[in-house]
């Protein structure tokens, strides 16, 4: 898999007048553990602890998370760990500083996540999602998620921090909203008494072939809430609202991504992703509760296995634990001798080589947890026309989804829409190409679902 400049080796010298230049490592050391218990083996995980970026004078490292609870099969689930995180990166412009870089996330997850999603449909009808991708650079932590795996982060120096959304229709109204608007219908499943036989016998068909096919609803069928089940969005019967894949659920099954950015304190802290599987068994505390003090291997054991005692394993469980820890300082200065041994050592072990960023330095501040970005709309005007500043410097005639090029007036603005008051003018970008034009409106539900080019 390749990243962008990932290739790029920083230089002996530059490492050395690093170190001369007496530049702290101010990173934060990033330990992680992994428990899986699979029962449909459609879970997946990334993990990318040394990704490389150019930037400036030289490279810089960042470290990647990512779940995926497919369902249907695990096509979906295979196909978002190998390509989206490629997606993401290739939709942010090159050469940017690292505050610049982290301005950009939230706007290239959104244009990562939809084109993953486009280019898998293109390929398979069958098979979906849920994503759970974290981006660590330096102190900040951006989460983008579709699906009902959740993220939690739990500050060293005190407070539970939710870093997803829930994208279950049983306890999210704006998306059910959001669903009706775009043609899909709500409701649960019906099997109430009374009915036909005839009409029962296809009910319990259908049952059983969703029951083989989703975790959803094999939850339902065990509970004996035959009647009620949770809320589904048909056609489909899918309880989600959000994910990638899902061409046969209907286009109203997005894969816009709930995003959220924090700035952590240089305290650290720990992290937990987790599969639905998890978070049905144990609350955000109890899952940091009963690992306290464990690291990050035993600590995904430990809450597995406590989701397992209370639920039994009804579904494939995976947990991830990240520590983000202080770097350790040398306690005395160090000789010139011992300078190059130390980093020759670095090199070796692939430690975090080099952080200059303002960011970091501001971050050696008051210990609090600084929100720097949250967006959950699924509408894409709003989602790719992003307040930062460093929206100018995304590449105008290029498709914000896709990275095409596109010709100076063969773009489709992303405000362009029989709903815009506004009339627009030909720069009005963000553009799209046509194909992903498409594809906006058929999540928006400007077409019927399942009609498709
Ligand atoms: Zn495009």
């Amino acid at each position: 898999m390749s990243l962008k400049g990932q290739h790029r080796q920083v230089s002996l010298s530059v490492l050395l007048e690093r170190e001369s230049a007496n530049v702290k490592i101010e990173k934060p050391e990033i330990v992680h553990g992994l428990a899986n218990q699979s029962k449909k083996g459609e879970d997946f995980t990334l993990f990318k602890t040394e990704c490389q970026r150019t930037m400036g004078d030289g490279v810089t490292t960042f470290s990647v998370f990512g779940l995926f609870d497919g369902h249907n099969g695990p096509t979906a689930a295979i196909y978002s760990k190998e390509n989206l995180l490629n997606n993401v990166l290739n939709s942010i412009p090159p050469d940017l500083n690292t505050d610049e870089w982290v301005a950009a996330l939230p706007r290239a997850l959104v244009a990562g996540f939809v084109k993953t999603d486009k280019d898998f449909q293109e390929r398979e009808k069958i098979s979906g999602t849920t994503v759970t991708l974290v981006i660590i650079e330096g102190w900040v932590i951006t989460v983008a998620s579709v699906g009902d795996s959740r993220c939690i982060f739990d500050s060293a120096v005190g407070g539970i921090y939710y870093l997803s959304s829930d994208h279950r229709l049983e306890c999210n109204e704006e998306e059910r909203g959001r669903i009706t608007t775009s043609g899909g219908g709500i409701g649960r499943l019906n099997t109430g008494g009374g009915t036909e036989v005839s009409s029962l016998l296809v009910q319990f068909c259908i049952l059983f072939f969703l029951s083989a096919s989703t975790p959803f609803l094999s939850r339902a069928v065990k509970l004996n809430t035959l009647k009620i089940g949770p809320l589904r969005c048909w056609p489909g019967g899918l309880c989600l609202s959000r994910s990638i894949g899902d061409k046969d659920v209907g286009e109203f099954i997005v894969p816009v991504p709930y995003v959220k950015q924090i700035k952590i304190s240089s305290a650290g802290g720990r992290m937990i992703i987790s599969s639905d599987g998890v978070w049905d068994a144990l609350s955000a505390e109890a899952a940091l509760d009963c690992c306290r003090g464990m690291p990050p291997d035993a600590a995904a054991a430990q809450i597995v296995k406590e989701a397992l005692q209370a639920d039994g394993l009804r579904d494939d469980t995976t947990c991830v634990v990240i520590d983000i820890l202080p770097q350790e300082k040398p306690a005395v200065p160090l000789t010139p001798k011992k300078r190059i041994k130390r980093l020759f050592m670095s090199l070796f072990r692939k430690k975090h080589s080099e952080s200059s960023s303002r960011s970091d330095k501001k971050n050696m501040g008051p210990d609090v947890v600084e929100e720097l970005f949250e967006e959950g709309s699924a509408m894409l005007s709003k989602r790719l026309d992003t307040k930062y500043p460093v929206c100018n410097m995304f590449k105008l005639f290029m498709c914000a989804i896709c990275q095409l090029e596109l010709k100076p007036g063969e773009g489709i603005s992303v405000h362009a829409g029989p709903s815009s008051s506004v009339k627009l003018r030909q720069w009005d970008g963000p553009f799209l190409c046509s194909s992903c034009q498409v594809k906006k409106e058929a999540m928006e539900g400007k077409r019927p679902s399942g009609v498709n080019d």
